[in-house]
């Protein structure tokens, strides 16, 4: 048996690739982007009510970890890459149907369009369905998660002086908090656990329409090496 669903939108996010996007939404409270919705979502009426809810729930495809076929382990990167679980108790983007869902901030509504903040999604991610956060029935208090118990560590982040200068002159063109969403998309430590990083190691990802480059000049810290404009 087999249904179809459609995308009722798409998002536009400040991640243009996969690489240092946060593990879980709300991570990145810096992360930002536009849901665009399509035909006949865009009438204004589909949203009409949603003024009144800060958060809501979003149910996406990961479009670009689609699999023909399901796996039935998978190695989350928060148990270090190398441990393989049920993927039934994770979070994996590797999923059967591949559906997503993040709790995000709902910063304004638009006809047509929802503005949002804390995401991790990357850009074009087409979206399934939105739903109101409801307090009182999706915040439980007493939840265990014994693989996932609490946000994951952070590691300091610094900057070269002219990268942070670089970083405060695109934050200004695009009118956005770009240097606070490099500092919270690096603090999660963006690379995988396996690789022991070499001081002379450069690491790079697209935040908008700039190219990060980072290393790690003692391993629990990151200094920003360069914010450029990247090349098409
Ligand atoms: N909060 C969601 C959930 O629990 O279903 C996503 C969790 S998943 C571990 C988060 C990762 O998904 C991000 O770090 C990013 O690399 C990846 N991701 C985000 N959007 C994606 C997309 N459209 N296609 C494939 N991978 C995506």
């Amino acid at each position: 048996m087999s249904y179809s669903v459609s995308p009722i939108g798409f998002v536009r996010s400040c991640f243009k690739e996969k690489f240092a996007i946060p593990r879980q939404p709300q991570l990145a409270p810096a992360a930002r982007g536009v849901l665009e919705l399509v035909p006949p979502f865009d009438q204004g009426e589909a949203v009409q009510g949603l003024e009144q809810v800060s958060h809501v729930w979003l149910l996406f495809l990961f479009h670009q970890a689609l699999e023909d076929k399901p796996r039935l382990k998978v190695r989350p990167p928060r148990l270090g890459g190398n441990q393989s679980v049920g993927v039934f108790s994770t979070r994996a983007t590797h999923r059967p149907n591949g559906i997503g869902q993040s709790v995000v901030r709902l910063e304004r509504v638009e006809q047509g369009k929802l503005w949002l903040s804390g995401i991790d999604l990357l850009d074009g991610t087409p979206v399934l369905d939105i739903k109101p956060y409801v307090p009182y029935a999706d915040s439980v208090a007493d939840a265990v998660n014994r693989i996932a118990d609490s946000a994951p560590a952070l590691i300091d982040v610094d900057w070269q002086p002219a990268a942070l200068a670089q970083g405060q002159a695109h934050e200004q063109r695009l009118g956005e908090p770009l240097v606070a969403l490099i500092e919270q998309c690096l603090a999660q430590d963006p690379r995988p656990a396996y690789q022991v990083p070499a001081p002379d190691r450069q690491y790079g990802a697209r935040f908008w329409d700039v190219d990060v480059r980072w290393h790690y000049p003692q391993p629990g810290q990151i200094r920003v090496l360069e914010v450029v404009v990247a090349e098409s």
